[in-house]
């Protein structure tokens, strides 16, 4: 097999099968190489790694595209498989053991993470277009880092997984060097997002890659692990209460990575939990909670919650209400129930009228927002650790974060200072002030 010289541009080959689909797919997936700085390769010979876009429409069209996968096997080596034929793992796994990897169809991210993994991207700053670490919409000190794309679950008031697919995770790898190059761009502050972060690497069998020089698994406890190693911010979001969330409890208190889990709980009746077909079991988790916070004092939790689901009585809704007050829910986000289409609650019986919906929401407000306020009250007179995101004008105060926030949906901080603090500086500030999401303090500065 040939390889690029160091430093030259690595070079994909790609053999595309089946329709015009396909054919576009094809297309696209080496447009986002070119962009990103591969270059392509006609041959075998010339190619670092060759993707093979499959067909698997009829027999003969999947007998073709395992040949093709043996054929740029044997003539390269190194072969990531997608397309159609994708979607049967098991199949090109049993004929061809050594592809690298496999993704279906139409999962662009997949491939290219797949690539990234394998034939790691070169970045020539004096040429490339894009830095190292990508565009992004976001400021410069904080960064949304995806994990995976879809999920396998099939809550009955969501239609995501009919949009996006199954869970594909993204190998560890292609995540942890995502990772690597934001913190290297300036990034403070890691938020790992996904459709359900705690079910990361499962599609893959947690398959171990090479991160410098040892092999890691494409588990939750895993990439936790890792990013806290990055030196920056890493905060989890959309965990469930699966068992093995308990692990990551200890990194928290270790300060490894933030003591902030956001678990979009839903709701607590189980009856409505079950209509809701959500993941996880939720038995135990106010005594999983405490268990969490005896071992992280500060761990925040923060959830999302639907109030009148089809069948919801007052009895559910009070059992929700006592809950957030006994897990000590820290922020809470609240959504009235919505008919949206295609999803399966639509044909749940018992829709709750508007009316009540809407009393509902002002209720649950009531209490989160009690609950908000006490908790604020508890931090006058500490001194936190606060991210600086700017300077705002009406107030005229820095505005920063505390571990306890993530940005647009917690609370801030206004921070009085003697000097000119930047976006992404990390302060100290002793709280005067508390309301609900909003603290006032001033930084501790000793000079320097
Ligand atoms: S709400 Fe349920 S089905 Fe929808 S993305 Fe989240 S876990 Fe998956």
């Amino acid at each position: 097999m040939a390889a690029s010289t160091p430093n030259a541009a690595p070079k994909v080959g790609i053999v595309s099968l089946g329709c015009p689909k396909a054919l576009v797919d094809s297309e696209r997936i080496i447009t986002r190489l070119r962009s990103e700085g591969y270059a392509l390769s006609p041959d075998y010979d010339g190619a670092d790694l060759v993707i093979v876009n499959t067909c698997g429409f009829l027999d003969s069209a999947r007998a073709e595209s395992l040949d093709a996968i043996g054929e740029a096997l044997a003539e390269n080596g190194k072969v990531v498989v997608t397309g159609c034929l994708g979607a049967e793992a098991d199949l090109i796994r049993t004929t061809h053991p050594d592809v690298l990897a496999i993704t279906g169809p139409h999962q662009y991210e997949a491939v290219l993470s797949a690539v990234h993994a394998h034939l790691p991207p070169t970045h020539d700053p004096k040429i490339d277009l894009v830095p190292e670490a990508g565009l992004r919409l976001t400021p410069r000190h904080y960064a949304y880092l995806k994990i995976s794309e879809g999920c396998n679950n099939r809550c009955s008031f969501c239609i995501i997984p009919s949009l996006r697919g199954d869970l594909v995770s993204r190998p560890i790898n292609a995540v942890l060097r995502e990772a690597e190059a934001l913190v290297a761009s300036g990034v403070k502050e890691i938020l790992v997002i996904s459709q359900d972060t705690s079910a990361y690497g499962l599609d893959i069998k947690y398959a171990p890659s090479k991160w410098k020089d040892r092999m890691v698994s494409a588990r939750f406890f895993d990439l936790a692990k890792e990013l806290g190693d990055l030196g920056a911010w890493v905060r989890l979001h959309y965990v469930y209460p699966y068992p093995h969330v308990d692990d990551v409890i200890p990194l928290m208190a270790d300060g490894k990575i933030l003591p902030y889990l956001d678990i979009p709980f839903q709701h607590a009746s189980p009856r409505v939990l079950k209509a809701m077909r959500r993941p996880a079991n939720q038995e135990r988790v106010l005594e999983r909670i405490a268990e969490w916070r005896k071992t992280c004092p500060d761990l925040t939790i923060r959830s999302s919650f639907i109030v009148g689901f089809p069948g919801e009585t007052e009895e559910d809704f009070e059992m929700l209400l006592d809950f957030i007050e006994a897990a000590g829910i820290d922020r809470a986000g609240c959504f009235k129930y919505e008919n949206v289409d295609g999803a399966a609650s639509r044909g749940l019986a018992d829709h709750v009228d508007d009316d009540d919906i809407a009393e509902r929401y002002d209720r649950f407000m009531e209490v989160q927002t009690a609950l908000a306020d006490a908790r604020a009250q508890t931090l006058i007179g500490q001194t936190l650790d606060v991210l600086i995101d700017g300077y705002d004008d009406d107030m005229q105060a820095f505005e920063g974060r505390t571990k306890a926030d993530a940005p647009e949906i917690d609370g801030v901080v206004y921070v009085s200072s003697e000097r000119d603090l930047a976006e992404g500086d990390l302060v100290r500030v002793t709280i005067e002030e508390a309301s609900g999401h909003e603290l006032a303090g001033t930084e501790i500065w000793r000079g320097g």
